[in-house]
């Protein structure tokens, strides 16, 4: 397997949410609660990271990558796969990128952001240890970004309530939430996002499958906005595209999508004795022969995937080999592919949080850097919306 996408011709033969509906992506969206509007939405997402794909080849340069994270922990394998690896490979082929810290967007879930210095720091230091490079991407976090902020209020009032209310995403996310009641933010901050990816002119965001319903608000906040708001000089924004990559949605060790926030994570930066750890508890069925089949068996079809995934092999010949070997011979096989996969960038994660100086330097930089370009950005704002007095 290559970091590019190897399902879309399947994708593209096969119903929304079916087993080609690329990698372990129905079945997980059935997993974890996601509606059948993700899934439903998932084998079209695919078809067009696929054609996006072509286009890269053809003109990596010219993109402008706009992705991030929130500062909840560390990042995991899910990110590593999901979106990590598309956006250093983007980066290295060329093309222009952002990468956010979303600090604002902690508070979606949780009144309180703990360790909110300590996790964005780390973040940072994970970023670079994957191979993001602070010389040609700007990282950055959006609190320290007040214009880009300030899109937020325009972009709200293109996009309904009822639009917001039945964002499947964020219904999961209540369901996870550790609040009691739900604060505006959790409906919001997808129009927040809006501005995340806007204020850069951003056309193409790497994600994970749970960002397809954000990247429709996007979509629709640009068109309105455009529409709305016709610039002198032609539209102010354009309208990005989501790209997936191999892995839409790793689950976790519950079976559930491997999350930050939700105690099933297998961190980039976890020891290779955690990580044995941690597979060993991955949640199993009580099937002896391993197979890949991830619409009748989610958590195995995952964890085959993962070792797939980590060993640059197909997940259907990693189940074949495996064979009659069972679940432990399994989680051996992955513990095994992701330690070896892993080391370079736990070694050199290492060697970098020895310095958290560099961290917060790369940060406060990409900040500046941000800033410079938001403010260009709410100057056109100002001229296509006439609040310029
Ligand atoms: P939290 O539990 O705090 O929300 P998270 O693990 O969901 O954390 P995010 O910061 O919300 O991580 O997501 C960052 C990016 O990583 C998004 O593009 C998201 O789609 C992607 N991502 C997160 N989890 C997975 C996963 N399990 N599989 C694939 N992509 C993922
Ligand atoms: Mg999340």
């Amino acid at each position: 397997m290559t970091s590019t996408l190897t399902q879309p011709v399947t994708a593209a033969s096969e119903p929304a949410g079916s087993a080609a509906g690329g990698a372990n992506g129905g079945a997980a969206a059935a997993a974890t609660g996601l509606s059948a509007t993700v899934s439903g939405s998932l084998a079209a997402a695919l078809r067009r990271s696929a054609q996006i794909e072509r286009r890269i080849e053809e003109n990596p340069r010219s993109f402008r990558i706009l992705t991030g994270d929130r500062p909840t922990g560390d990042l995991h394998l899910g990110h590593y796969f999901g979106t990590l690896r598309n956006r250093v490979r983007l980066q290295d082929a060329g093309a222009g990128l952002y990468v956010l810290v979303a600090d604002y967007q902690v508070l979606t879930d949780r009144d309180a952001a703990e360790a909110l210095a300590e996790h964005v720091l780390g973040l940072v230091t994970d970023y670079l240890a994957v191979g993001i490079d602070p010389a040609r991407a700007t990282i950055f976090a959006h609190s320290a970004v007040p214009e880009l902020n300030q899109l937020l209020l325009p972009f709200l009032s293109l996009i309904s309530t009822s639009e917001l209310g039945r964002n499947p995403t964020v219904k999961d996310e209540i369901a996870h939430s550790r609040q009691a009641s739900v604060s505006g933010l959790m409906f919001t901050y997808p129009v927040h996002q809006a501005a995340d990816i806007l204020f850069c002119k951003g056309n193409l965001v790497p994600v994970g499958q749970d960002q397809l319903p954000h990247l429709e608000v996007t979509r629709l906040v640009a068109r309105r906005f455009n529409e709305r708001y016709p610039g002198t000089a032609g539209p102010v924004f354009p309208e990005p595209d989501a790209l997936l990559s191999d892995a839409p949605l790793l689950l976790g060790t519950d079976g559930g999508k491997m999350s930050k926030s939700r105690g099933n994570a297998i961190a980039l930066r976890a020891t290779a004795d955690e990580t044995a750890r941690l597979i060993r508890s991955a949640k199993t069925d009580g099937q002896r022969r391993i197979s890949y089949n991830p619409v009748t068996r989610p958590e195995v079809s995952s964890l085959v995937l993962l070792a797939a995934l980590c060993l640059d092999r197909d997940p259907e010949s990693v189940a074949e080999q495996i064979g009659d070997g069972g679940a432990a011979a399994l989680k051996r096989t992955v513990t095994e592919a992701v330690n070896d996969r892993l080391a370079p960038v736990r070694a050199r994660r290492a060697e970098l949080a020895a310095d958290p100086g560099y961290a917060r330097q790369v940060l406060n930089e990409g900040c500046a850097r941000a800033r410079a370009v938001a403010a260009a950005t709410l100057e056109e704002v100002r001229d296509a919306m006439g609040t310029r007095y």
